[in-house]
């Protein structure tokens, strides 16, 4: 394919949104300069600079597709790491009030399941495969610089570990750094406003153990997804399988409530969960090493599409623009989309005199739809707790009865199953369970119900 974008583009963050990104450039800049402030290991295991690394990941099927698009090998080099597959809707034991458990059954695709370490670990071996990506570790980058006029990008000025100050041209600077500091900086020391954001206050806690699979696991599911009796009890858990035979098993609750950091109070939660699946599988393990945790207050979207502009060149993606709600594992998936998006915007724009100039613009009108669909999936179950902060979206109360008809019908019927578990990996619109013939059978079951 033929360069004509821009010489050199700088990605701010090894993360998955800033390896993705820099393959999604590398068809149209000379070279790809990627900027890590970590270490990064040989091997898949954890690194300071991504903490919630340490806690259960999972990939959506459209995360997959998007990867597998972005990269021919990733899904061949995942499987040969040691991911463990999965049949959607049949592996995973979920277990919901009213539902334990949810009907299992084969919805006709396989997904994977792995460590967050394995999965970035695969990624970033895929860039191997491109002469014109750079990945430079232990290099921090400082500060993005513009032209006097703030109109355009036109370096990173960035530290290395010896502390040796460089400045690195670049047509194209991607934000992945996670925080999205160096933009908002940037934007407030060119006068720009810094933009608003939607905000809901979840307070969500994960502790997590690393756990050998013991030959008496249960045959009849690989993972499970024990949810809350809500609004009465926040603690639920999520245990599947990863590379090397073991089970990651995260436990958490919200607003106060969390599991222990040390085995024994561990298990106590496990025990106090809505069913004892979780408990009766790991209570005879060895305790791990280490148990790690994280608080994650707040989903937070900068709706950066609502500034008037941005320096030319100047794209922040990933969690630099919407960290969401880890609960629903949307936020890799949409980060690899959001890179995907960025790869055919620069396929069309190429021919463009100026192909940068109204690029972040064309980015969010896309990247947007990509994001409120999650976003919305994820404020409509976060406020089901009343302690959950933010705007309450509208018919709230409704859309709960709605989704709780719909559950029903979808345990009895595959076919509402699969559409249910579609939309909840971002595969098919939301609009697709308020079709006519849909919303018809809900009220009816609503009706039989009250
Ligand atoms: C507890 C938890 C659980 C989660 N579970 C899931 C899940 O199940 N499924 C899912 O899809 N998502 C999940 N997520 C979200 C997911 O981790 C992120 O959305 C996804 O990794 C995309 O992040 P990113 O690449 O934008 O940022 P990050 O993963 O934070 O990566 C940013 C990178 O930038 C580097 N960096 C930062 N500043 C600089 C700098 N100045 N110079 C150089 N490098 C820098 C960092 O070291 C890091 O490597 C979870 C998040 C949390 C907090």
């Amino acid at each position: 394919m033929s360069i004509i974008v821009g010489k050199q583009a700088v990605v701010i963050g090894a993360g998955v949104a800033g390896l993705s990104t820099a393959r999604a450039l590398a068809d149209y800049f000379e070279l790809v300069v990627v900027l890590e402030r970590d270490t990064l290991p040989v091997d898949p295991i954890h690194r300071v600079g991504t903490p919630q690394a340490q806690h259960v990941h999972g990939l959506l099927a459209s995360g997959l597709n998007a990867l597998r698009a972005l990269f021919p090998n990733f899904e061949r080099d995942l499987i040969q790491a040691g991911a463990v597959p999965l049949k959607a809707g049949l592996d995973v034991r979920v277990e919901r009030p009213e539902f334990n458990p949810f009907p299992q059954r084969d919805l006709g695709w396989i997904g994977y399941s792995m460590s967050r370490p394995l999965l970035e670990h695969t990624v970033r071996r895929q860039l191997n495969g491109y002469r014109n990506i750079i990945v430079r570790q232990q290099c921090r980058a400082e500060n993005v610089l513009v032209t006097s006029d703030g109109g355009r990008v036109q370096a990173v000025q960035c530290e290395s570990r010896d502390r040796t100050s460089e400045v690195l041209n670049a047509d194209m600077v991607i934000d992945a750094s996670g925080r999205g500091s160096l933009t908002l900086a940037l934007l407030k020391s060119t006068g720009r406003p810094r933009p608003e954001e939607t905000v809901i206050g979840i307070d969500c806690h994960y502790t997590t153990a690393l756990i050998a699979i013991p030959p008496t696991a249960p045959s009849d599911w690989k993972g499970v997804f024990t949810f809350p009796e809500a609004p009465a009890s926040t603690c639920g858990a999520l245990m599947l399988p990863i590379e090397n035979d073991t089970w990651i098993a995260t436990l958490g609750g919200r607003h106060g409530v969390s599991a222990s950091g040390e085995w024994d109070g561990f298990l106590r939660f496990a025990k106090q969960l809505r069913t004892s699946t979780v408990y009766d599988a790991i209570k005879h393990s060895t305790p791990p090493e280490r148990l790690p945790q994280f608080g994650f207050p707040e989903s937070v979207w900068r709706h950066f599409e609502r500034l008037p502009d941005l320096p030319i060149g100047l794209l922040p993606v990933g969690d630099a623009v919407c960290r969401f709600n880890p609960v629903y594992g949307q936020g890799m998936s949409v980060a690899v989309q959001e890179a995907s998006v960025l790869h055919r915007l620069l396929g069309e724009r190429r021919a463009l005199g100026d192909p940068l100039v109204g690029l972040s613009a064309a980015f969010f009108q896309e990247a947007v739809p990509l994001i409120e669909a999650p976003w919305a999936i994820a404020a409509g179950l976060d406020f089901i707790y009343p302690q959950t902060r933010g705007d309450r979206p509208p018919n709230i109360e409704a859309a709960h009865k709605f989704g709780r008809a719909l559950n029903h019908i979808a345990a009895r019927d595959p076919a509402v199953h699969k559409l249910t578990v579609e939309v909840q990996h971002l595969l098919k619109p939301r609009s697709i369970l308020r079709t006519p013939e849909l919303v018809e059978r809900v009220q009816a079951e609503m009706a039989a119900v009250s």
